[in-house]
């Protein structure tokens, strides 16, 4: 199986569809380290992302994610939409048509890098990078075994749920939830639980 057109536009309704049925959770833990938007900002964002691939004929996998990533960043105020719009956008940049694991690697990899650029967060800030950097580096070392894109997408999954329960006992140092000091620690950051939903959503939809 390659990372290819319908994949990719598979992967942006099954997100869109995890963070409506999420919404409250991730609204929950925002509340409680945040401001309470997180789930309601990522909603937002990605229905007007299908509503944006809707009718768009898209040259191919990376055109998708392009478009979604610019989607995100129009529509989504909070830190999140910037971040993950230009994650998406890098990724589709980076993305041939069709990917294969070892490309889909290299483009999720680009996706983190536009994280950490725009963001400046490092790993242990308690932010999504806390559940994007061991989600890529899992998908990545999956796929130098030669294994497949359900396998590597099932691996990064797994890392970034870990990557996102282990941001629960850190203090954080970048966005909101840096205002609170230590009284950040003892929660789970909830862009490191989105994350996680992004890649979990792959893995489904590459493993059914
Ligand atoms: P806002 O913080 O503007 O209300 P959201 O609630 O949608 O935006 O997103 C909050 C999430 O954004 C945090 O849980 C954190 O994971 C992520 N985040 C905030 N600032 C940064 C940053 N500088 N780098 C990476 N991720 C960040
Ligand atoms: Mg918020």
């Amino acid at each position: 199986m390659d990372f290819d057109t319908p994949l990719a536009e598979a992967w942006v309704r099954a997100i869109a569809a995890a963070v409506e049925k999420e919404r409250a959770r991730l609204t929950d833990l925002d509340s409680a380290i945040g401001d309470g938007d997180h789930g309601s900002n990522l909603q937002r964002g990605f229905a007007a992302a299908l509503t944006a691939l809707d009718g768009f004929q898209p040259a191919g996998p990376g055109a998708v994610l392009t478009k979604t990533g610019t989607t995100l960043i129009s529509k989504v105020g909070g830190a999140s939409g910037p971040l993950y719009g230009k994650a998406f956008r890098a990724i589709g940049a980076a993305l041939p048509d069709p990917a294969g694991p070892a490309a889909v690697a290299e483009a999720l990899s680009a996706g983190l890098d536009a994280i950490r650029l725009l963001g400046k967060a490092a790993p242990g800030d308690k932010t999504i990078v806390d559940a994007w950097t061991p989600a890529v580096a899992a998908f990545r070392a999956t796929a130098a075994t030669g294994a497949d894109l359900p396998t590597a997408a099932a691996a990064a999954a797994e890392a970034a749920e870990q990557g996102a329960r282990d941001t629960i006992p850190l203090q954080a140092r970048k966005g909101r939830a840096s205002y609170l000091g230590e009284r950040s620690i003892g929660h789970q950051d909830p862009g490191a639980t989105s994350t996680a939903l992004v890649f979990r959503t792959l893995a489904d939809i590459t493993t059914t």
